[in-house]
């Protein structure tokens, strides 16, 4: 194993629950770089400790990114190496980082990234998706018009967001309220003892909450609503009667438009 590091900003993914989770890779980088940048140092010092690593810890977080950036940029200025990490899995995800890196891209030093865990990627490698595409959201916002539009802007897509568990009962109310039959899969505490993953419509893990109260760390996907489904059909079906046009006309615009089968809509239209 290599043991020397260049003088350059290292990004080092760490577990995100079992401690075993970290490469070789990052333990040599963290114990041979000359300072680590973390959120919480006491939460780091857990890590350091199990893999004997005595490097200097100093505090980085969303509340000080800007302030403490150009500390670092100082640091790498003296020829001084790097390494930044978050609490839990890949920094930058969700997690503080995003102004360091663009400050030390903007003087030019290098920026190494060290591959590890990563909850959204723990979590797609366990669960089954319709197609390969997906839409990372972060954070849902914390109010329902922001929520319910996000929602909506979304509906044909594999929507993944994190969520904590004091907020999950409240957002699946909103989702069930705007799709009563959506397909939900969540991940809880991966990697961890309590480890759940499970998919389900949002009305059964709705209730499966509310009998077993949400604990841990919540990755949450709501699956894509197919495009032809039978309330779109019916949705369209409504709009088109509204303008006053006959079953059969109504059946060609939408077989057309849609693929969908022209006998199976005017049997809609009739019904
Ligand atoms: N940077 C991290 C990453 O790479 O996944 C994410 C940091 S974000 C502040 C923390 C959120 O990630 C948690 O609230 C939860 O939604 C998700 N998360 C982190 N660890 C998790 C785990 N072990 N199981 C499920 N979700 C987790």
């Amino acid at each position: 194993m290599a043991n020397s590091v260049e003088k350059a900003l290292y990004i080092v993914a760490t577990p995100i629950g079992n401690l075993e989770d970290i490469t070789l890779r990052a333990v040599d980088v963290l114990k041979n770089v000359d300072i680590i940048a973390c959120e919480d140092t006491r939460n780091t010092k857990i890590l350091l400790d199990k893999y004997s690593i005595n490097t200097k810890l100093v505090s980085y977080h969303k509340f000080n990114e800007l302030k403490k950036s150009e500390f670092f940029i100082n640091c790498l200025k003296e020829g001084r190496s790097i390494a930044l990490v978050s609490d839990a899995g890949t920094p930058l995800v969700s997690d503080p980082g995003a102004i360091l890196v663009k400050e030390v891209r903007k003087e030019n030093f290098k920026i190494i990234p060290v591959a590890g865990a990563c909850a959204i990627a723990v979590f797609l490698s366990s669960i089954y998706r319709e197609g390969e595409d997906f839409k990372f959201a972060g954070f849902l916002p914390r109010v329902e018009n922001q929520i319910t539009e996000i929602l909506k802007e979304n509906k044909y897509e594999n929507l993944i967001f994190y969520e904590s568990p004091n907020r999950i009962i409240k957002t699946f109310e909103i989702i069930e309220k705007i799709y009563p039959d959506k397909v939900v899969s969540f991940a809880r505490e991966l990697t961890k003892k309590f480890e759940e993953i499970k998919t389900d419509t949002i009305k059964n893990l709705l209730n499966h909450f509310k009998n077993n109260s949400p604990k841990g760390e919540f990755v949450i996907m709501l699956h894509k609503s197919p495009k032809k489904s039978e309330i779109d059909i019916d949705e369209k079906i409504e709009k088109l009667k509204n303008l006053k046009l006959k079953d059969k006309e109504i059946a060609n615009i939408i077989s057309s438009l849609y693929g969908v089968n022209r006998n199976t809509v005017y049997k809609k239209c009739i019904e």
